[in-house]
């Protein structure tokens, strides 16, 4: 079995500027130092505003913070006629090791295709930035489709528009588990991360399957986070709400104690 490191990942979405997230990425910082959490054990990250990023960058680098960083979101295309968007190349001069792609508010909002989120995962992976790409089922899907029919399509229309190598990390969030506080059950979970990563396997072969990782994300919370990390094939959680609060993303992230 592969040795992957699990990785707790707070998504802030709009939420916090810049001034809010270093007070809360030093006490996060502070809190996970406390628990002398073990970064090589569980690698944690924060993913704020783009407006914050840089301020994040600045004070985890002067501080000598083991947190990782990335955006949520990151233009398919490298520069030009673009208005409003961010390039990958950006995003890697300021130091991001990840980014968000294809999160549900954003194909909702934005109308986004899963060609398109691949495309901008290709993009961050051009620039050495890890893409985590998110896939999952609405309400509707699950009543028609079962679970895990629309995310492992999602994934396979994904993985189409990327070269076969390069990291990736998958997020399984079930649409109607995203801040509605009812989170899938592990079993669930478990069962939709399995059949995504036959996925990973079937597109890019075994070993690149076994080194990928795989999270669940959707109403995480401290009280329910050790249930997903005792399955076989989660590797880690994307969390929303709960990654706003210091205390509760630092205990979500020491979920073996
Ligand atoms: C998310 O936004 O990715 C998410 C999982 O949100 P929450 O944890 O609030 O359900």
């Amino acid at each position: 079995m592969a040795n992957r490191t699990p990785l707790i990942a707070g998504n802030w979405k709009l939420n916090l500027d810049h001034l809010q997230a270093i007070a809360l990425v030093q006490k996060l910082a502070w809190t996970l130092q406390d628990g002398k959490h073990d970064h090589a054990a569980v690698e944690v990250a924060v993913f704020p505003p783009f407006t914050d990023l840089r301020s994040v960058q600045t004070l985890i680098s002067a501080e000598r913070f083991e947190l990782r960083f990335g955006a949520q979101d990151v233009s398919e295309h490298e520069s030009g006629a673009h208005t409003g968007e961010i390039s990958a190349s950006m995003l890697a001069k300021l130091e991001c090791s990840y980014v968000i792609v294809g999160h549900s508010e954003r194909r909702q909002d934005h109308a986004e295709s899963d060609a398109i989120v691949g495309r901008k995962a290709a993009a961050a992976l051009r620039h050495g930035i890890v893409p985590i790409v998110c896939v999952g089922e609405t309400a509707d899907d699950l009543e028609q489709h079962g679970a895990s029919a629309v995310p492992v399509q999602q994934l396979r229309d994904v993985l189409a528009e990327l070269p076969a190598t390069g990291e990736i990390v998958v997020a399984y969030e079930p649409v109607w588990a995203i801040g509605s506080g009812k989170a899938a059950t592990a079993d669930q979970a478990q069962q939709v991360c399995q059949a995504l990563r036959q996925v990973v396997a079937e597109v890019r072969g075994d070993e690149a399957a076994a080194a990928t990782r795989i999270l669940y994300g959707g109403s995480v919370k401290s009280g329910n986070i050790a249930g997903f990390m005792r399955e076989p094939d989660v590797d880690g959680a994307l969390v929303g709400g709960a990654s706003l609060d210091a205390t509760e993303f630092a205990a979500i992230s020491r979920f073996q104690q």
